[in-house]
């Protein structure tokens, strides 16, 4: 499996002085490349190689291998979309493969650039730092906003063996609790939520000031700054996804167990979840969520089980009667058959254990009575 991973590089002031003329010299030449490839209607990089291979490396005193890089990149950019012009940005991110970048014993990294091979300092964090022994010789030179410098670097590594489990952690996914598992743990999401609500307040303030800002540049400055409040805001809800999809994938593997999820494919949202919910659910990157648990689980060799979401909130856990009223209210769940009280979440994610061991049990060919409950 094929993965990109973060890695910041700490250039001394000359060394990030040479990064940032080799990126905006590149990205010139890539944006010149692209202007002839449009007008000629090419999409092929050997084609454009051909054309100007020795124009971009005169006009642009390029390296060859940047040079080279140059024609991919404007043909992928074509081959995305044919009918537009495609311009570079000079500060867009820039390709390294192995002919320009050479990791050394992973704390440092040789770069070429137009001054010559700098070699750079690298920082990463633990996951980061066990995923270098499958790191391939190519990444992407990322220059970010504050000016910090980054290698997204790629990374194929072989998944540990998917362990035929004999039991599930069902998990519930959720907005009051982002997840609860049948164990009876719930994450919170209030730390998001409330983020959440203040990014939203917030945003609203500023657009009613954009609104009725008389200049040009009043509002442009606003704009950015929603702009700025909108990154941050994505950039808290990814990491909070980070950590509670690693912690879930963790509990089922120490446990051997795999995780099953709700199938949610081809529902809309609008069946989904209730009115009131549409607007948070929307904010919320719930989907995003469910990728990570399931790229993680894949790393990790633990069977994801998606099953079948009808029911699983109005279905008692203890003895299966189903029916609305069995949900008193968003928390509270309370069989009217048997009495049975629970949390409302921690009902649903035993309702989606159990739904995926009877789906094992069936494809074993076992008695799906031994699944229930
Ligand atoms: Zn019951």
């Amino acid at each position: 499996m094929k993965r990109v991973i973060q890695i910041q590089l700490l250039p001394s002031a000359d060394q990030a002085t040479a990064l940032l003329a080799t990126m905006q010299r590149f990205n010139a030449a890539c944006d010149w490349v692209a202007e002839r490839a449009f007008e000629r209607k090419l999409a092929n990089r050997y084609a454009l190689h051909k054309l100007y291979y020795y124009k971009v490396r005169q006009q642009f005193d390029l390296l060859g291998q940047m040079a080279c890089l140059t024609f991919a990149q404007v043909a992928a950019a074509y081959k995305r979309d044919r009918r537009k012009k495609v311009s570079f940005r000079p500060l867009a991110s820039m390709p390294y493969d192995r002919h320009l970048l050479h990791y050394r014993d992973f704390k440092e990294v040789s770069l070429s650039t137009l001054q010559g091979r700098i070699v750079v300092s690298m920082v990463m964090g633990d996951y980061q730092a066990s995923q270098l022994g499958h790191v391939k010789r190519y990444a992407e030179l990322v220059r970010r906003r504050d000016g910090k410098w980054f290698l997204m670097a790629t990374v194929e590594c072989d998944d540990a063996p998917p362990v035929d489990p004999d039991d599930f952690l069902g998990i519930d996914l959720g907005i009051a609790n982002l997840a609860t598992d049948s164990d009876g743990q719930r994450h919170s999401g209030a730390d998001v939520e409330r983020v959440r609500v203040k990014c939203q307040t917030l945003r609203q303030r500023l657009q009613s000031v954009a609104d009725l800002a008389k200049n040009h540049r009043a509002r442009k400055r606003i704009r950015k700054k929603l702009h700025r409040r909108a990154r941050k805001e994505a950039n808290f809800r990814r990491n909070t996804n980070h950590v509670l999809s690693k912690r879930l994938v963790e509990q089922a593997k120490d446990t051997i167990r795999g995780i099953a999820l709700e199938d949610l494919k081809g529902i809309r949202d609008s069946i989904r979840f209730r009115k009131p919910q549409r607007a948070r659910m929307a904010g919320w990157a719930f989907d995003q969520l469910r990728q990570f648990i399931a790229y993680k689980a894949q790393a990790a060799g633990v069977l994801v089980k998606r099953v079948d979401p009808k029911h699983t909130s109005q279905r008692c856990a203890e003895c299966g009667h189903v029916e609305r009223a069995n949900r008193l209210s968003q928390s509270e769940f309370c069989c009217r058959r048997c009495g049975h009280q629970a949390h409302a979440d921690v009902n649903a994610a035993r309702n989606i254990r159990a739904r995926a061991l009877c789906q094992r049990a069936y494809s074993f060919g076992l008695p799906t009575a031994a699944a229930a409950g």
